[in-house]
């Protein structure tokens, strides 16, 4: 039997209909921006393996220091335990966050980050004996597939079977300098009962690469300050140089209290997940009563050999080298975004950073145009790259090795796209 039979017989794939999607593709080896099938054939890895991989894939250094820790200290419980990489990482981390963040949660992806965050902030007020039980968020956000995380995310097709089971939420618009006073208007009616604000910082990855201001985004943190709610920024995708800076914080006047990380975080070598928190909020937990706990932990847990990769990750994104391939891949962005915003078929051109996206123009919606995304994805395909479009909107989020030659390549092949059949 091939991979794909033997697959096609036991594995369940995450968002995908698995009576109608094509058979998967077998990957058999990464290095750098590429990915290796069982043919040999190679696919440039243009969305960074769902926006985890920094480095490029089966990064040596990494590598070496997973592969030294993997012979040192594999996994130890984390209650009552500690090693040095999660000190180690915690520092590190520390250090490169708005300084308000002192204290370093684990776990072990985005979504259970997200938990986490919104345990917390529950719990800050319940704590304090007050019971806050709303929570603002904003309309089409994506926070992760967990319940919580579900409920704190836009309704949608993907949550559609739970929507009884969801907690409320209020969603509120992405703030604009128009809606900004209505914005405020709107939370001002409540505030006192709003345990936390969760949000996307910036860009809106799941929904589509959709993007707001950052001076916009300061001011409505700066009135949600005001009114004593908390606020939880979720950097899962943003974090670790994506938008163009280490973290969407750099790009913010204002504070979150809480911060939650995962995909970048070890470089996309390892599945980890961390939520920071301020003083305030870690000191509402510390008490004689037992119940005033933070009563949350996975087995894996700050899981030595992910923090080890984390670690690693970490010391490659600050070097100059990595630095200087985010600035360059963010000018080659600007640059191709300017083409692209002259092309007659694309609209809605938008950039943060690494971060590309753009819509193909639909002027009739008919079912061929639905089924566009699928198109350009195969297209994409065949021609070695892989992209993922989100029904119309199409995106580039690459690994920040990418060459200035490859990056051109890639350019070259959306514009032969737009200008094929598939896109009349
Ligand atoms: C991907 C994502 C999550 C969920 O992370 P998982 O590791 O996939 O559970 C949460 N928040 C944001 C902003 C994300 O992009």
């Amino acid at each position: 039997m091939t991979l794909q039979e033997r697959d096609r017989a036991v594995n369940w794939h995450p968002y995908t209909q698995m009576k109608t999607a094509d058979d998967a593709i077998p990957i058999v080896k990464g290095k750098g921006i590429y990915l290796f099938d069982e043919q040999g054939k190679q696919y440039i890895d243009a969305v960074s393996s769902w926006w985890v991989t920094l480095h490029g894939h089966a990064h040596p250094y990494i590598a070496q220091r997973v592969s030294e820790q993997l012979n040192t200290l594999e996994q130890v419980i984390f209650a009552g335990f500690t090693h040095e990489p999660a000190i180690k990482l915690s520092e590190n981390l520390l250090n490169l966050l708005p300084e308000n963040q002192e204290k370093i949660f684990y776990s072990d992806n985005g979504s259970t980050a997200v938990e986490v965050a919104l345990k917390m902030c529950i719990q800050y007020s319940h704590n304090q004996g007050k019971e806050k039980k709303k929570i603002l968020a904003f309309r089409n956000a994506y926070h992760g597939d967990t319940f919580g995380a579900m409920s704190v995310s836009a309704r949608s097709v993907w949550t559609k079977p739970f929507g009884e089971m969801l907690f409320e939420v209020i969603f509120i618009d992405t703030p604009t300098s128009e809606n900004l006073e209505s914005l405020k208007n709107q939370i001002e009616n409540f505030a006192d009962e709003v345990a936390c604000f969760i949000y996307e910082p910036l860009v809106q990855g799941a929904a589509g690469m959709l993007m707001h201001k950052a001076e916009d985004l300061s001011e409505l943190m700066k009135f949600c300050r005001e009114k004593g709610i908390l606020m939880i920024q979720d950097e899962v995708f943003t974090g670790f140089g994506r938008t163009g800076k280490l973290f969407a914080a750099n790009y913010l006047s204002q504070k979150p209290d809480i911060m939650c990380f995962s995909k970048g975080l070890t470089g996309g070598t390892m599945p980890m997940g961390i939520t920071t928190s301020s003083n305030e909020i870690f000191e509402s937990f510390l008490s004689d009563d037992k119940y005033k706990t933070l009563f949350h932990g996975h087995s894996f847990t700050a899981n030595p050999l992910a923090c080890t990769a984390a670690l690693a990750s970490m010391e490659l994104l600050l070097n100059e080298e990595t630095l200087n391939n985010i600035y360059s891949l963010t000018e080659a962005h600007l640059n191709f975004s300017k083409i692209l915003q002259r092309h007659p078929k694309v609209e809605n051109v938008r950039q943060t950073g690494t971060i590309l996206a753009w819509e193909i123009k639909n002027d009739e919606q008919t079912s061929y145009f639905n089924d566009i995304g699928k198109l350009l994805y195969q297209e994409f395909l065949e021609r070695g790259i892989i992209m993922r479009p989100l029904g119309n909107v199409m995106y580039l989020v690459p690994p920040y090795c990418i060459s200035p030659f490859e990056l051109q390549m890639i350019y070259d092949t959306i514009l032969e796209v737009l200008d094929s059949k598939i896109c009349i």
